[in-house]
């Protein structure tokens, strides 16, 4: 048995203040690092408990329209908000597509950002090849059973995906990630929080060490209207995604005036489709258009032994999830 100690934080500077001691985590919901932990993956010495901290919990518009949600909103509190429900329905659907409702009840936004890939080799440490656990070691999965794994942005180290539903949303909605740490407050572009595997996979995204999630910001709501979250899965409830789809749209009768596309299950990280959204912009919702734009979303795919079924898949969820989002009322009901 290997000691932890824990600390209570009721502020942020003294979270920030407590990790800096090596081997230090910060603790919220717990529930992916605890499942890390009690399988040996994740070997903290030091848990800093961040669920007292006064400020985090909140959801509050900001004067550019937007919407500020608070690092340690539950994931329930965060898709059931009001505001979130009727001017980001993207957000609220995708959050209600995550995990079970228990794990809603308990997982926070910022630990929704932070959970580490579902990659069956990397959560068994009987399997000795996994770089991203044991960075040098190699990966199993790259011979191994890939029907799960990545199709866009691997790297000869690693083949895994981001299994978060959540940030998908929020990488089609243009979020920023709000973090504090020793060297002060900063803001990160979603597009840039998460990273792709490359030589370093055993680091999920560009948090500097010591650093602190205190929120995720909205931009004021543009794709109200027409958004729809598609997630394709085995089962229809509790299973990570095989391929999913954060379509939003502002439509102008039947022509597209702009268009948000995130992938989810097929990269190391959510994976913004730009070209496609780019073809779709002033044209026509029609099918050889959507047909050419989820074309060209998945061009670069490069499928691994057992996965080429993704590409498809992935082409013909994003057909269905512009259609979906061209026909919804808006909001969620
Ligand atoms: Fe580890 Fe990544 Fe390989 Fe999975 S795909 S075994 S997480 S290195």
């Amino acid at each position: 048995m290997e000691a932890i100690s824990y600390e209570r934080a009721s502020d942020v500077a003294g979270a920030i203040r407590s990790a800096q001691q090596p081997g230090t985590a910060f603790i919220g919901g717990g529930t992916n690092l605890l499942d890390l932990m009690k399988g040996g993956v994740a070997r903290p010495v030091r848990l800093v408990d961040i669920t007292h901290i006064r400020g985090l919990d909140s959801v509050d518009a900001l004067p550019n329209g937007g919407l500020r949600i608070g690092a340690l909103v539950r994931n329930s509190d965060a898709a059931n908000h009001a505001t979130v429900r009727s001017r980001y329905p993207l957000l609220t659907q995708a959050l209600l597509a995550g995990a079970s409702a228990q794990l809603r009840n308990m997982a926070t936004v910022g630990g929704n950002l932070m959970q580490r890939t579902r990659c069956n080799y990397f959560y068994d440490p009987a399997f000795a090849r996994c770089n991203k656990r044991e960075p040098g070691s190699g990966c199993a999965a790259i011979d191994g059973h890939t029907r799960m794994h990545a199709i866009l942005g691997a790297s000869p180290q690693c083949i895994a995906v981001n299994p978060s539903d959540m940030s998908v949303a929020l990488a089609a909605l243009d979020a920023v990630v709000r973090v504090n740490g020793p060297h002060g407050e900063r803001t990160i572009a979603f597009g840039d929080f998460h990273r792709l595997p490359g030589d370093r996979p055993d680091l999920d995204t560009t948090l500097r060490p010591g650093e602190l999630i205190t929120s995720v910001d909205l931009p004021p709501p543009l794709y109200s209207d027409h958004a729809y979250y598609l997630k394709v899965r085995d089962r229809a409830s509790y299973a990570f995604a095989l391929v999913s789809v954060a379509a939003a749209l502002q439509m102008d009768r039947g022509t597209i005036r702009s268009a948000r596309i995130a992938l989810g299950g097929v990269a190391h990280r959510p994976w913004r489709a730009n070209e496609a959204e780019q073809m779709l912009a002033g044209h026509a919702l029609n099918d050889a258009n959507l047909q050419a734009a989820a074309a060209a979303a998945l061009r670069d795919a490069r499928p691994q032994r057992d996965n080429a079924f993704k590409i498809q898949l992935a082409q013909r969820s994003i057909v269905r999830a512009l259609k979906e989002a061209a026909q919804q009322p808006g909001g969620v009901a």
